[in-house]
């Protein structure tokens, strides 16, 4: 196997019938980079900046912010990079950060965007970082955990103002500058044509998507295998999202576990997405599945099976199955 996938490194991410895929790589740390040679990932979809913050003792000042940047757009060399703005809080807590975390209900708290527009001075310094690393490259920048569109806008004039003031004293730019948002909050759901329209590209953070609309904590393993995301309503929410891109014109990545495993990365795939993210180690499975994949047959099959609601087998089933049958 690990020869096959050191053989599909070099080769298209292409399907048995011709679709490109975009493989791209999560990443968040100076260690991750060299992957992206390694996995041949198309670029890095998902680059998480709060690990910086993470493994550090205290947080980190302007200047090591931009190094990493810099590096990673080195590394990358021209390859596309998604950067996150940091997702503290939840899950995700800094010692020496006191109030994010300690919450009776830390996943639906003071977290993420949430925390970055309430303290400015954070999101101001991160995105001056990332300004100044980019200069003379594309820059793409998410925001996490967006669950109004009032957060986008309100992110929006604190980037321009950085971009303002960093063209005022005369620092190259970057060559353009992409504005998305993370779909993680069922809120978004209901507003996607509107969410497509006040951002430049949009990605799926499966893992806390899954969370809230399945009102199911991600880290408790008691309950790891009762909810699936190949069920019925996740895929269908799944679809809602590519479709209101394609309507907008608007990008739309998947960058949560799911994209790396190989049979729901065929379902992502069957549904309409055309560039997942997910750890480097995974690429290679995702992209020999890939290549034996018929896409037209599998979105039949799923519109199929997605379509009414009369009683069969369980999606996973099913599709495990389409996935056998070929
Ligand atoms: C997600 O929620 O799916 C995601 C990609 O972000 P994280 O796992 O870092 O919360
Ligand atoms: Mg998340």
């Amino acid at each position: 196997r690990q020869e096959l996938y050191r053989e599909l490194r070099s080769k298209p991410s292409t399907s048995k019938d011709g679709v490109h895929i975009d493989l791209l790589m999560n990443a968040g740390l100076a260690v991750d980079l060299p992957q992206l040679a390694d996995s041949g990932a198309a670029g890095i979809g998902l680059f998480r900046t709060e690990l910086q913050f993470m493994v550090a003792a205290t947080f980190p000042r302007a200047e090591a912010q931009e190094r990493l940047y810099r590096d990673v757009l080195d590394i990358a060399r021209g390859k596309p990079v998604t950067f996150r703005t940091i997702d503290i809080g939840g899950d995700k807590v800094l010692p020496y950060f006191k109030g994010a975390g300690q919450e009776e209900n830390p996943a639906l708290g003071w977290r993420a965007v949430r925390l970055t527009l309430d303290r400015p001075g954070l999101l101001r310094t991160q995105m001056r970082a990332l300004l100044r690393a980019a200069g003379g490259h594309e820059l793409k920048v998410m925001l996490p955990m967006v669950t109004e569109l009032g957060e986008v806008a309100q992110a929006r004039e604190i980037i321009d103002r950085e971009v303002r003031h960093l063209s005022r004293f005369g620092h190259l730019l970057p060559t353009s500058l992409k504005i998305g948002a993370m779909l993680e909050v069922p809120s978004l759901l209901f507003q996607l044509d509107e969410l497509m329209e006040a951002v430049d590209f949009v990605s799926v953070g499966s893992n806390d998507l899954f969370q809230f609309v399945m009102a199911t904590d991600r880290g408790n393993s008691q309950l790891a295998d009762r909810f699936d995301p190949l069920s019925v309503p996740f895929l269908r929410v799944l679809r809602r999202i590519v479709e209101a891109g394609k309507r907008a014109n608007r990008p739309v990545t998947l960058c949560g576990e799911l994209a790396g495993k190989p049979i729901s990365a065929m379902a992502l795939v069957g549904l309409g997405y055309r560039s997942i993210s997910m750890s480097p180690a995974s690429i290679g499975p995702v992209k020999a599945m890939l290549t034996e994949l018929p896409v037209g047959e599998l979105t039949a099959f799923i519109d199929e099976n997605l379509a009414g609601n009369s009683a069969r087998l369980p999606m996973r089933a099913l599709l495990q199955t389409f996935a056998d049958d070929r």
